[in-house]
């Protein structure tokens, strides 16, 4: 029996590995923007984590015709007053890449102390399945990572801002714990975790 088709609505390819990590066991076959060759670059416009995550996962499910998954996250650091949030992935403006973002952010905190460099991750997932019955056409869910800003950038695993968002329980940055390791604690597990008992309900 050919599993329906899942469209997982990024065009970031660190965001469509962990997606196939964390969604790999259901019964969905989960595609990219690039195995249906679509291109589509949607325009964040929303001021927020749910507004952008919906909007994605409406653009990409009207272009593809498919059930479409899309989040739309980010960093709030408490010192910068929930800076950057909505605007991480363009922090800084356009011609920066992940590396300058984390530098600009630790110079915004040099004279943060310890106590004060809380940060978390936030993430909200939408699902938009056409198809359905008017009242599930739409789905979402949200996770959520608490930490700190580390002094400086450390660990190679993972991306963004990984390598200076530090985890006290572990010691260490994200980009120093391994994939699975991140999976369990990160926003986009979690988030991943409820829209999965979702999916799994469409599938009874
Ligand atoms: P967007 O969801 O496409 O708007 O991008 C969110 C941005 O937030 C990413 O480009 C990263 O810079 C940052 N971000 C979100 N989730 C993570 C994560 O799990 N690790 C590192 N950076 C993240």
């Amino acid at each position: 029996m050919a599993f329906t088709k899942l469209l997982i609505a990024s065009n970031n390819q660190h965001k469509i590995t962990e997606f196939r990590r964390l969604f790999g066991h259901l019964p969905f076959d989960l595609v990219a923007p690039q195995d249906i060759s679509l291109s589509l670059d949607v325009e964040e416009v929303g001021d927020t984590f749910e507004a952008n995550a919906s909007l994605k996962a409406h653009a990409f499910a009207k272009a593809s015709g498919l059930m479409s998954l899309a989040d739309d996250s980010g960093i709030e650091v408490d010192a910068l007053n929930g800076a950057p949030g909505v605007r991480s992935a363009r922090y800084g403006g356009e011609g920066l890449d992940d590396e300058d973002r984390v530098q600009l952010l630790l110079h915004e905190m040099t004279s943060v102390q310890e106590s004060q460099r809380t940060c978390r991750y936030r993430v909200v997932l939408a699902l938009v399945d056409m198809d359905g019955p008017k009242e599930t056409r739409e789905a979402s869910t949200e996770g959520r990572c608490e930490g700190q800003i580390a002094y400086e950038p450390s660990g190679s695993n993972g991306f963004g801002y990984d390598p200076i968002f530090f985890l006290p329980h572990y010691g260490k940055t994200i980009a120093e714990i391994r994939s699975d390791q991140k999976d369990e604690i990160s926003h986009r597990g979690k988030a991943a975790r409820w829209m999965a008992e979702i999916l799994a309900s469409r599938t009874d």
